[in-house]
């Protein structure tokens, strides 16, 4: 299994890339994003072996196509996924157990992703890549200093991930009283040696201006071996793959059934495990593509014109971990829809790197897109939110949080046929309280645990927007 980029380069063998230093690399040196060069497919066999395997075996089994057992002993792998999802971080033995929301919408199931330590899908492969990193940097003799800029789930999800890692520390920028208190307590009250937390007074653009100054400091970040884990990782992808087909297995009692699946997205992560999943054989029937205000995804399904916006014109909504404009793995998805062109795709990029937009309204690849992948999309606003945990809350007991509502409303469209349909819930209602109170009037009751971590002590440094004081915390 051998990955190249979507922009063409590694494309002659002697340069083309294994997955053990696809993991640890971010975006390819021309500016594209790592792929294998072919989607590894699935017997039906093997669809009907896996039925019975528990969830980590069923990671080792998926994720071991992407990966050379000469590059990756496939039994460390299998140690890995067995360690990562356990009943004590995943809270149930099925680890993304199924829910019926039948009594909402006929046919419709919510897949819950959000039972990890950060209470959001983004657990679902962070915790397996912690260990991963672990592993890889021991053995290629390596260390790595991850920098980031988070308004919430990415940002606890890395540290929750990689606290008390060998040989990986965490740099954690955030906008300094932005956050939710839950999520500030959940990320400041770790106090591992490796987990850095820097409040910065300024918002979050502020934040991931300081990260790109820093990265761009070449000579810094090779001194520093700074890194990062955001979702154009090829790792977390694979990993998400996972429970698209634990999901399916879950659904359906023979291969011969389809199901759909509905997601809440912003940069195009989530969803594009899906579609990973439906090449390599899952019998997915539609990949149902969910945002809110900020449509740029829905906008190119529906028109086939994709025009990233600037910040500037990117809305803050109350399903905050989709306000993104520009959904960075987007360009691995339309890669295979032109049927593996790198020539093409960099061309189209080309525009967007230079902040344009591409229209493929008129290709025979738009024209099949429904056909041969399996996409539709819609918006969903602060009202349909509302609305929807609202009425999931009363007709079925469930409390969602915004994101998921956003899927559960799309998908609803689109529960209408035979074939069933699975929300996946990308977070817990507690994370974001405050608009789920707005919709039924509490607030999502806390456990005891939850309780007792909002009164830890808390671990941060606050600073305004300074470059060179994050540069010293970084060298010390
Ligand atoms: C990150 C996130 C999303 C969006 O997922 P993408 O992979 O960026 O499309 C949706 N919901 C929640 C709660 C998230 O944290």
């Amino acid at each position: 299994m051998k990955y190249i980029s979507t922009r063409g380069s590694f494309a002659n063998i002697a340069q083309k890339q294994s997955f053990s230093q696809v993991l640890l690399s971010g975006l390819a040196e021309d500016g594209g994003l790592m792929l294998p060069e072919t989607v590894p497919k699935f017997t039906d066999a093997e669809l009907t072996a896996w039925r019975t395997l528990p969830y980590h075996a069923l990671a080792a089994a998926v994720i071991s196509k992407f990966v050379d057992n000469n590059d990756l002993p496939h039994a460390d792998l299998a140690a890995m996924t067995k360690a990562a999802y356990t009943k004590e971080v995943f809270g149930t033995d099925e680890i993304t157990p199924l829910t019926s929301l039948e009594k909402l919408q006929p046919g419709l199931l919510l897949q819950g992703l959000s039972n990890g330590p950060t209470l959001a899908f983004k657990d679902m492969a962070m915790q397996l890549l912690g260990r991963l990193f672990e592993y890889e940097l021991a053995r290629q003799n390596k260390t790595l200093n991850i920098l980031g800029a988070t308004s919430g789930d990415t940002g606890s999800a890395a540290e929750y991930a990689m606290r008390g890692r060998k040989g990986v520390s965490v740099f954690m920028l955030s906008p300094a009283g932005r956050m939710s208190a839950f999520q500030r307590a959940q990320m400041f009250s770790l106090q591992d040696a490796n987990i850095h937390n820097i409040a910065v007074e300024g918002v979050f653009d502020d934040c991931q201006d300081i990260v790109k100054a820093v990265s761009n400091d070449l000579e810094f970040k090779r001194k520093h071996n700074i890194g990062t884990v955001n979702s154009i990782n090829w790792g977390r992808i694979v990993a998400q793959v996972v429970y698209y087909v634990r999901g399916y297995l879950s659904a359906t009692t023979s291969n011969s059934q389809k199901v759909s699946f509905a997601v809440p997205s912003g940069n195009f992560g989530n969803i594009l495990a899906g579609h990973i999943a439906r090449e390599m054989g899952t019998p997915i029937d539609t990949l149902i593509l969910a945002t809110n205000e900020n449509n740029v995804l829905a906008e190119f399904f529906n028109t086939g014109v994709y025009r990233p916006r600037k910040s500037a014109e990117t809305y803050e909504t109350s399903s905050p971990s989709m306000d993104i404009s520009k959904a960075s793995n987007f360009e691995r998805f339309v890669y295979h829809l032109l049927g593996n062109d790198a020539a093409r795709l960099a061309e189209l990029w080309k525009e967007v790197d230079r902040g344009g937009s591409f229209d493929l309204s008129n290709t025979p690849e738009y024209k099949g897109l429904r056909e041969r992948f399996g996409f539709v999309a819609g918006t969903s606003t602060h009202a349909n939110r509302l609305a929807t945990i609202r009425e999931t809350y009363e007709k079925t007991g469930t409390l969602i949080d915004t994101h998921t509502a956003d899927a559960v409303f799309i998908g609803r469209e689109f529960a209408k046929s035979a074939i069933p349909v699975i929300a996946l819930e990308t977070a817990l209602a507690i994370k974001f309280g405050a608009t789920v109170q707005e919709a039924v009037g509490f607030e999502p009751p806390m456990t005891n645990a939850q309780r007792a971590m909002m009164a830890l002590p808390q671990k941060v440094t606050t600073m305004g927007v300074d470059v060179a004081r994050v540069k010293q915390m970084i060298a010390a």
